[in-house]
């Protein structure tokens, strides 16, 4: 006969970051009392009795039924988000631009207004723009870092506030907290998309956002596997709105990638700090280089927002990004001469990807608002992965050389 379990779960509201990373959010079948965390691939779920399965649909929000309901691996890697973020409850879903597209279809109606960061992710901005737009929902495009002008982007029917820190490709820093005020000020939910630092070095719930966006298909993962996203905040927003609308709706996580993000949280915090200090030790000689006009790089004194971001974030982060004096040809001749980094425009990746914004990322803005926001043609994007930073010293030095005649 099977003695009684005696042992207590840990209390994970005492628990550090770094055990809520390996420990929160797991689950265990009484039957295998698996180690590691279970993939459940399976669409939908068994009851023994109609009874039973009648309970269950009305309560659809605690057990299983249907994976696109939910999943005991989607749970997992849910609950462990949840967790790191200091948030009370996630729902994930499909992808980064999912989780957006699923916080417009909760939070607003036709006649309301959100005001958006300049320099969010372009898909972000098409949705805003142009998807959004046909549903009678109006944005105000701000500068990120302009209180002033957030304040003054307010109108009676304002709903949301979004952004992303730091901005891509530039590293300018929002001022969370302040920010957060205007928002609650205003009576409107203050998205933060936390794709940038994730929960490792940026904690947006604790600085006043209401939610907090992710693209797990950056650091999450980590390793450039899989597409997928997620939506953080209170139990009462994600288990009241966001919940019902994926539920219906259906832009959910697969089983499979939910499994790979839960992989990828247990190393977020080492690879997320790694790669930080690889960026800096790099923006750090880029400075020096001949022909580089600036580098851009929280992590550097020379960062306008250099003290906010110290506040703020626990480290600089993995992208960095720098203005050539010789413009695009300089760009492209840099690029062209790196053997070791990716040339690709994804990012979040063990492996250093290099990427020429204006013409890859940043091509469907029109030229003379991508010149305005700062993407000059002579700006290069850096990623910066795992690899020895001294090989991406000597990766990317030969482009920075005189030539030799
Ligand atoms: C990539 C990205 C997104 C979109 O995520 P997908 O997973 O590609 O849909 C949103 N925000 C930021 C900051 C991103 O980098």
């Amino acid at each position: 006969m099977k003695s009684k379990p005696t042992r207590q779960k840990p209390d994970f509201s005492k628990l550090a970051q770094e055990t809520l990373a390996v420990r929160a959010g797991t689950r265990r079948t009484a039957e295998y009392q698996e180690h590691s965390e279970a993939m459940f691939l399976t669409s939908s779920f068994c009851f023994d009795s109609a009874e039973l399965a009648a309970d269950g649909f009305a309560h659809a929000d605690q057990g299983f039924i249907y994976s696109r309901f939910t999943n005991p691996t989607v749970s997992m890697f849910q609950d462990r988000l949840a967790a790191l973020e200091g948030g009370e409850a996630c729902i994930a879903t499909s992808s980064g631009m999912a989780a957006i597209m699923t916080l417009a279809m909760v939070q607003l109606q036709a006649g309301d207004h959100v005001i958006c960061s300049r320099s969010v992710f372009g898909a972000t901005i098409q949705l805003f723009s142009s998807i959004l737009l046909r549903f009678g929902i109006t944005t105000t495009y701000v500068d990120l870092s302009d209180i002033a002008s957030w304040k003054a982007a307010v109108q009676e029917n304002t709903k949301l506030f979004y952004l992303e820190t730091p901005s891509n490709p530039l590293t300018e820093i929002a001022d969370i907290k302040a920010i957060s005020k205007v928002a609650k000020k205003a009576n409107a939910i203050f998205a933060v998309d936390n794709c940038f630092c994730t929960p490792a070095l940026q904690k947006p719930l604790a600085l006043g956002a209401d939610v907090i966006i992710h693209s797990a298909t950056k650091y999450l993962d980590g390793q450039g596997r899989v597409v997928g996203g997620a939506i953080v905040g209170s139990k009462e927003f994600i288990m009241g709105k966001v919940f019902p609308f994926v539920r219906t709706a259906g832009p959910t996580l697969s089983a499979f990638n939910a499994w790979v993000f839960l992989k990828g949280l247990e190393t977020l915090e080492l690879r997320m700090l790694q790669q930080s200090a690889n960026a800096l030790a790099l923006a750090q000689w880029l400075e020096k280089q001949p022909g580089v006009e600036r580098v851009f790089y929280p992590g550097l004194k020379s960062h306008s927002q250099y003290a906010l971001a110290k506040r703020q974030q626990r480290a600089g982060g993995a992208i960095l990004s720098f203005t050539l004096k010789g413009g695009k040809q300089a760009a492209f001749k840099l690029i062209n001469q790196t053997q070791l980094c990716s040339i690709t425009a994804n990012l979040g990746d063990t492996r250093t990807t290099i990427t020429h914004p204006a013409t890859t990322t940043h091509c469907r803005v029109a030229s003379e608002a991508r010149k305005a926001a700062g993407i000059t043609d002579g700006l290069v994007r850096i990623a910066v992965g795992l690899e020895n930073v001294l090989d991406l010293k000597n990766d990317l030095i030969s482009g920075f050389k005189k030539p030799s005649k």
